[in-house]
């Protein structure tokens, strides 16, 4: 009989038991937007003290000492709007969706490695496939599985024939009472928040993006309902008029928000609605190209793509707190680097810049999540999930594409520079 503790010290998402010294670090603080050169103590998975090596080094007790190299030491990314179990039109999805029960969780399962190692951790779900996403969460938690930590949403929520309503990643209610039910299934089993569909999208050939989708009675009952239960609720949204009468109901998010007005970001600022407004989905072409995406999405992508840019515009000049979220699988490679780090790069270069980016992909994050207290900063008590890359995330994003080292609850799950040196793992 192996011994339970035993075997979550060994387990891979377990905090890593003792101590590690963090030195030769450019630390970077996403609060005030600077960095300083610093060491940062490890204990038990999460963070003992942060200052200079002195500092570290006389509350450190035979810590373990890993030099950075003057590397730039920065929170682990977090992403607010993934699927692992994505399956868009076209040859790849149709593998993805046909993917039995135990194939789909080692699929997703894989998809939570990559993640990982892309320098994710931690991701919010916002629709996934029958249920898998809670005995994903589950195996990384017991530690069977390397991933991030996984904030979840279940089954996205959809009219009879809505958006997404051809997959299993989705659950299609109609009425009020229908709805209510729906948050209620997902809640049941597990879900952190709701994630409804209000309107059409890029990926349905039978709507527009500007279709809406539920009754105002509808829409109300999810919301309703969710913050009974202390969830909240982000809703795949693209015409103003619809994501207007979702703000005034007390949505908490809006995901995509392809065709925002003025007066729509500003009634989204002042209620604290949150915009992920996942410009990759509109502007990757050539990926889709990859993928077998067939002509009609790719074209009513790339089409949508200046007035969703438009509207992310207007969302940042209304001040709307901007979260980072990849819509596509955050470790999904092209033109030259990850979905989430080119999706940061969009955010940065067309209004939000690096530091308030970075602030997106992290602590904003966390806070609208609410576990700031856990995650999203390097911060004394917080988890052990840390960055690190040669150039200045704070100065340009793409310094994010030279990540090469990745921490995990205080274990080194990813270094580059051992490949480099020719040594083994
Ligand atoms: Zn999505």
């Amino acid at each position: 009989m192996s011994d339970p503790a035993s075997f979550s010290q060994l387990a891979s998402a377990a905090p890593q038991p003792g101590e590690v010294l963090l030195t030769d670090a450019q630390v970077v603080n996403v609060e005030t937007a600077t960095s300083a050169p610093g060491a940062v103590l490890v204990r038990d998975g999460a963070i003992a003290a942060v200052g200079t090596r002195d500092e570290v080094l006389a509350v450190a007790d035979g810590a373990a000492e890993i030099s950075l190299g003057g590397a730039y030491l920065a929170p682990g990314l977090m992403n607010m709007h993934t699927h692992f179990s994505l399956a868009l039109p076209g040859d790849y999805g149709k593998q993805i969706a046909a993917l039995e029960d135990a194939g789909l969780a080692l699929y997703m399962a894989d998809g939570a490695r990559r993640t990982l190692h892309a320098g994710v951790t931690t991701v919010r779900c916002v629709a996934e496939r029958r249920h898998a996403d809670f005995a994903l969460r589950k195996a990384i938690q017991r530690g069977e599985v390397l991933g991030p930590d996984i904030y979840t949403a279940g089954q996205g929520l959809v009219c009879t024939g809505g958006h997404g309503h051809e997959g299993d990643d989705t659950l299609e209610c109609d009425g009020a009472d229908g709805f209510r039910r729906g948050v209620r299934t997902q809640i049941k089993a597990g879900a952190d928040l709701i994630k409804v569909m209000i309107s059409g999208g890029i990926a349905g050939e039978h709507e527009g993006i500007a279709t809406p989708q539920l009754s105002q009675d509808e829409m109300a009952a999810v919301i309703e309902t969710a913050h009974a239960w202390g969830r909240k609720v982000t809703a795949h949204a693209g015409p103003a008029s619809v994501i207007a009468r979702a703000v005034e109901l007390g949505l908490d998010g809006v995901e995509h928000g392809y065709e925002l007005t003025p007066e729509v970001a500003r009634a989204m600022a002042s209620h604290g609605t949150a915009l992920v407004p996942t410009l990759v989905v509109t502007r990757c072409g050539e990926f889709f190209d990859q993928l077998g995406v067939p002509t009609w999405m790719q074209q009513r992508s790339l089409e949508a793509g200046p007035r969703h840019l438009e509207s992310f515009r207007m969302a940042i000049e209304a001040g709307v707190e901007i979260l980072i979220g990849s819509d596509m699988p955050p470790f999904w490679f092209y033109e030259g680097t990850t979905a989430i780090v080119r999706e940061m790069e969009h955010v940065s270069e067309n209004g939000l810049g690096p530091a308030a980016t970075l602030r997106a992909g992290t602590l904003a994050t966390a806070e609208w999540l609410r576990v700031d207290d856990r995650v999203g900063s390097i911060a004394v008590g917080k988890q052990a999930d840390l960055i690190a890359m040669d150039a200045d995330p704070l100065a340009d994003t793409s310094a994010l594409r030279g990540i090469s080292w990745v921490m995990k609850s205080g274990k080194t799950v990813r270094d580059d520079r051992l490949t480099v040196a020719g040594a083994t793992r």
